[in-house]
């Protein structure tokens, strides 16, 4: 007989920051048609941002090509940040291949403000698109746990 009291982080189906972050897409793909025609691949990768002890994920735009390259420190991070991450990251993208005036409108129409600078906007997105605000913990990484919102002035907004 299966134990009934398995953990919840034990079931859950995702097993590494990439998959999650395929996840995540389709499911922005699905709110977004027209997003499917960029072509956005996600993999682990090396950047000097990763350097940082809070750079974990960034997103390039290389002949037309984007690529969302996350750090393998991310595999060591709670699921919160990591789902943070990967929703900030997913921000990035919405707002990257959609008309900023479409985007505005849409959300105001239900009732989101987004922000009018990069990062803060980004998670103003996902917060739209997820309902969870992100925030930033003690190391100043996303996370859907508590923690400061918005991002903070200094980390670049
Ligand atoms: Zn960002």
């Amino acid at each position: 007989m299966p134990s009934a009291n398995i953990p919840p982080e034990n079931l859950f189906p995702f097993n590494s920051p990439v998959q999650l972050f395929y996840s995540r897409w389709e499911e922005v793909l699905r709110i977004f048609p027209a997003l499917e025609q960029g072509h956005v691949t996600c993999g682990e990768g090396s950047s000097p941002h990763f350097e940082s002890a809070r750079g974990m994920a960034v997103t390039r735009l290389e002949h037309g090509q984007v690529s969302v390259v996350l750090s393998s420190k991310m595999r060591s991070l709670p699921l919160a940040n990591q789902d943070a991450i990967l929703r900030h990251e997913i921000g990035h993208l919405v707002d990257m291949f959609c008309p900023k005036s479409y985007l505005d409108s849409l959300a105001s129409e239900r009732g989101f403000v987004l922000a009018s600078t990069l990062e803060r906007r980004a998670d103003d997105i996902a917060f739209w698109l997820w309902g969870d605000r992100i925030h930033y913990d003690t190391h100043e990484v996303q996370t859907l746990q508590p923690g400061v919102s918005p991002r903070p002035e200094h980390l670049g907004v």
